[in-house]
């Protein structure tokens, strides 16, 4: 058979808009469409065991969508397709980018490695809007701040979504061997995916479910954690099962503005992230890097499992262990009770998400728990802490949300209910634990 296009597919599990395979199958060339799963590759920010979890059933709807015929390997990205070039001749190796600064090392090293084996490599913008290059202030500086970059972005028309490509005329050779899905050993820490779908089907399903439900009152449901108000798509985001600039050529309406808007904080994210590598382990506001986190594993245990006392914090984390997921305003409470009541870094939190959450992103975690932590970019400042309480009483008035994760609370009233029970710490005391550190490091 004639030699192929090789495909190498990442975080852009899906067929709808993925420029590279529209180009492998545009050459006219038998396309062998790949995935390799390399560990050591990701340092050092190894997947977590949601996503690993995810990754598992959505590598297996993709393969299903392409007549199962993914190619599957494991081992270093750069051995393994020198390997697959060489087991089938192919001299094209198309990809969509990823922004990861770890992770365009890598492509940057395969891309020289395989150009100077005489091997075409194509990259296509895939996974956003605007490639974070693309935006910059008027002196050409990277923005820090989220309203004049979103400003920025609304004068611009983004990328559009390409045509699907039809059959695709698969590589096939008997000698082209794939490991198989259980060979790569994903599920290791799988927390419960039921209540998910991951893929692209699923991908299309929430979208179609959010078009036609939330997202007509977005704007004020999208801060009560008691509702079905937000898109639940950024797992499927984050692994590309869904294509951002398919999702925003949908969005109508008059709330579908909002909605965008959060979109753009994605792509901020992602920008910040490209030209502030260091920030995935450093905060960007660097006076933060003295600060005087306590240690405190008891406690940080409490915040993991849900057992602080405080009724809405509870509730987040043991949604979180229970479905892979938490709501953004319940993320921004557990966040800011974490590293300001309990004086306990962004960075446990962080980590701690990293494990659990299904839509682990480097990019939008890391600028979630710096703009809890007050030492990111357009952060809270770090002396506005929100009250745990009177967050719950404003966001979850009737105790929805709460009686469901915390069940034990399921009898007591909406007035009674965001009291907290045997409370980790006093939120006063917390309080002013945490002024006094700040002041502490402002001092020097
Ligand atoms: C401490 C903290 C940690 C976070 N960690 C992550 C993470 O690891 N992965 C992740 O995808 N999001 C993270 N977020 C952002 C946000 O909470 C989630 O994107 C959102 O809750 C996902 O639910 P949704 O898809 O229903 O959101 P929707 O409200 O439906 O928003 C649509 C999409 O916009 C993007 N988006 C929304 N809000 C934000 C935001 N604040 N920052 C960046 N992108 C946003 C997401 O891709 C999301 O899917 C974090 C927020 C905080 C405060």
């Amino acid at each position: 058979m004639e030699a192929p296009c090789i495909v190498w597919i990442r975080n852009d599990l899906r067929l709808h808009d993925n420029p590279a395979l529209l180009a492998a199958c545009k050459t006219g060339k038998p396309v062998l469409v790949c995935f390799i799963w390399s560990e050591g590759d990701q340092d050092p920010y190894p997947l977590g065991g949601a996503s690993r979890a995810w990754l598992h059933d959505s590598l297996a709807a993709f393969s299903h969508s392409i007549d199962d015929r993914l190619i599957l390997r494991k081992g270093k990205y750069k051995e393994a397709l020198h390997l697959l070039v060489q087991e089938t001749g192919a001299r094209q190796v198309f990809w969509n980018r990823r922004y990861e600064p770890h992770l365009i090392e890598k492509d940057k090293e395969i891309y020289q490695h395989l150009t100077d084996s005489g091997v075409e490599v194509q990259s296509f913008i895939g996974n956003v809007l605007f490639e974070p290059w693309q935006i910059a202030t008027k002196n050409s500086k990277p923005f820090q701040v989220f309203t004049p970059f979103y400003k920025t972005i609304l004068k611009l028309e983004p990328h559009a979504p390409v045509e699907t490509c039809g059959k695709i005329h698969h590589y096939s050779s008997p000698k082209l061997a794939s490991e198989t899905l259980s060979g790569l050993q994903l599920l290791t820490r799988n927390p419960p995916i039921d209540s998910w779908t991951p893929g692209e089907k699923g991908a299309l399903t929430a979208l179609d479910t959010f078009i036609h439900g939330p997202l007509a009152h977005y704007l004020q449901g999208r801060d009560f954690p008691g509702i079905e108000g937000t898109s639940k798509l950024s797992t499927h985001l984050h692994f590309g099962e869904i294509s951002v600039r398919y999702i925003a050529k949908h969005l109508m309406g008059p709330e579908a503005q909002e909605f965008y808007r959060e979109l753009i904080w994605r792509e901020f994210a992602i920008q910040l992230l490209f030209h502030f590598p260091h920030t995935a382990q450093e905060p960007l506001k660097k006076e933060f890097e003295s600060f005087p986190w306590r240690l405190d594993p008891e406690q940080l245990s409490c915040w993991q499992q849900g057992n602080t006392g405080y009724p809405i914090v509870d509730a987040g984390m043991r949604q979180l262990l229970a479905t892979g997921w938490m709501h953004n305003r319940v993320r921004m409470i557990v966040g800011s009770f974490l590293v300001k009541h309990l004086l306990l870094s962004w960075k446990e939190g962080a980590s701690w998400f990293w494990e659990k959450l299904f839509d682990a992103d480097l990019a939008n975690n890391t600028l979630g728990w710096q703009w809890v932590g007050g030492c990111g970019a357009d952060a809270a400042p770090y002396f506005r802490i929100f009250n745990p309480i009177l967050q719950g009483q404003k966001f979850d008035p009737e105790g929805t949300y709460i009686k469901h994760w915390v069940p034990e609370l399921r009898d007591v009233n909406p007035k009674d209910i965001h009291m907290p029970r045997n409370p980790i710490v006093e939120l006063d005391f917390g309080r002013m634990r945490a002024l006094e550190a700040y002041q502490e490091m402002r001092n020097g």
